[in-house]
């Protein structure tokens, strides 16, 4: 039988705060461990949590932005568990039910598709607090024993739930960076997957191709790469339908995913939440946002990744996969509006911007705002070609002197004595320079061998130092080779 995937992610993301969620430790990574701790996110007896105003309003944020419905009033409830990482014994969360709403309901995220874009509905965003960490390194276990590190104990995250919209791993991956893109661009997360700011539960089922049903469903727990979510999810596919061919049942567990082994591995028996016992933190206040508030914040949002990908296409004419680089980042987009504001061609712009720039970020793992390049010495730059004044390999050596100097082009052009030879009495002597010192090429070219041109043009190019302007020394070289005065036949004539 022919089956089909159904998945449903939680992603959980830290807000970017300076301080926890509900006591004033710093929520910062890094530091030594059990240094950010105090009465309130230890929960020692008597400590009152108090809620940092910043994570409502990052939570509004993020939720308009994905086009939930703010509720007016919602509450925090204890989520009642033991583990070492959670001093207070419970987890202060929101919760979906009847009775209890959480921040923000509704929305989605679009997701591009074979058949154009695809929206994956959200359930809800809540707030919650993180627990602290384990940690088992080698030479204490050996002892027989555990660390435990409290600083990440209450710092603030966000939990966004998808409805059972996703259709396969690839749109699971889609889903995850799009998301992400949204939670950078509006400052509401870092969302630097290396310091564990985004984390994913995905839950998925298979049905027979073309069913409506829900089956029982898996979840795979705690992943930090969308990239292995990916590869975990097709894993758990390829074991449910492998289950269900074979005669088997699925019941519904939660796993972990091996990226070594690249296996999913029972955790725990599902559990439900009854066992949590839930009840409203008596110590918290509901959370009351009015429309004031809502629309302040709505009035903050940034120009959002998928607004920006369609004005690029209509603004500047580049082609959707150009438009995803640019965009990918929005200090990268700013730049890049900055060179074209600056007069350059947006088309050109984009070339450098996606290939020399994006390079010299990789490879220097540096951010745009540590660029030493102005965008209007940039913009100079690209102008500097589009002038004939000097070629584009050219515009590359001074492109990485730039970098270096923070000089503006044309002082570096000035100093380095780079500008083109386009005067045709200059370039015409090194034209017939080359075609004297290699009469055995030319007599090959002209009996037929056109592609030696790329060698003449690379003996004319070796002579001036790659100063000779390019168009006109081929057009020079050709009108000279093909003269026939100088020999045989015009062969194609
Ligand atoms: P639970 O109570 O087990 O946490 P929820 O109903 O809260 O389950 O859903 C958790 C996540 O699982 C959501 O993202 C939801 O879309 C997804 N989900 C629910 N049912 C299924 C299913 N049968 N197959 C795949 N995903 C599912
Ligand atoms: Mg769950
Ligand atoms: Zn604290």
């Amino acid at each position: 039988m022919n089956y089909e995937s159904v998945i449903g992610l939680e992603v959980h993301a830290q807000l970017a705060t300076q301080t926890k969620i509900f006591c004033a430790c710093s929520a910062e990574f890094g530091a030594d461990p059990n240094t950010h701790g105090c009465p309130v996110c230890l929960g020692l007896p008597g400590a009152l949590p108090v809620l940092n105003r910043q994570v409502v309003e990052r939570t509004v944020r993020i939720a308009l932005a994905l086009g939930c419905t703010i509720q007016p009033r919602s509450r925090f409830l204890r989520k009642n568990y033991f583990y070492p990482d959670l001093p207070k014994g419970y987890q202060i969360s929101q919760f979906h039910s009847n009775e209890d709403v959480p921040l923000a309901t509704g929305g989605g995220i679009q997701v591009p598709t074979k058949n154009g874009a695809k929206t994956i509905r959200l359930v809800r965003i809540h707030t919650e607090e993180d627990a602290g960490k384990s940690i088992h390194d080698e030479a204490f276990v050996a002892a027989g024993e555990s660390l435990v590190d409290v600083n990440r104990c209450g710092v603030p995250l966000i939990e966004i739930v998808s409805e059972p919209d996703i259709a396969s791993s690839g749109e699971a991956f889609d889903y995850l960076t799009r998301l992400r893109q949204i939670l950078i661009y509006t400052g509401v997360s870092e969302g630097d997957m290396e310091k564990g700011h985004i984390r994913i539960d995905a839950n998925v089922s298979i049905r027979p191709a073309g069913s409506t049903g829900l089956g029982v469903k898996a979840e795979i727990k705690n992943m930090n790469s969308f990239r292995n979510c990916q590869r975990a999810l097709d894993a758990e596919i390829r074991r449910q339908t492998d289950t269900l061919e074979t005669g088997g049942e699925i019941v519904q567990e939660t796993l972990l995913y091996d990226p070594d082994r690249d296996t999913v591995r029972p955790m725990r028996s599902k559990e439900f939440s009854d066992d949590y016992r839930y009840f409203p933190d008596p110590d918290l206040v509901p959370i009351g946002v009015d429309e004031t508030w809502i629309e302040r914040v709505r009035s903050e949002i940034p120009e959002l990744p998928e607004a920006k990908r369609a004005r690029f296409q209509s603004d500047y004419g580049l082609t959707p996969d150009q438009v995803d680089v640019l965009t990918a980042s929005r200090e990268v987009a700013d730049y890049y509006e900055a060179v074209t504001a600056a007069g350059a061609s947006p088309i050109r712009t984009a070339n450098w911007v996606q290939g020399a720039l994006m390079r010299m970020l990789n490879r220097q793992k540096i951010q745009v705002a540590d660029l030493n390049i102005t965008p209007e010495n940039l913009a100079a730059l690209l102008n500097m070609i589009d002038a004939g004044t000097i070629s584009g390999s050219i515009a590359q050596t001074v492109f990485a002197d730039m970098a270096q100097s923070g000089e503006a082009p044309d002082a570096i052009v000035e100093r380095k004595g780079l500008v083109q030879i386009s005067a045709e009495g200059a370039l015409d002597s090194v034209v017939d320079e080359v075609i004297s010192e290699n009469p055995g090429e030319v007599g090959r070219y002209r009996s037929g061998n056109k592609k030696l041109l790329g060698f003449f043009m690379g003996q004319i190019m070796k002579k001036t130092r790659g100063k000779a302007n390019p168009g006109l020394a081929n057009q020079r070289l050709r009108e000279k080779l093909e003269d026939d005065a100088h020999g045989k036949i015009h062969p194609g004539n």
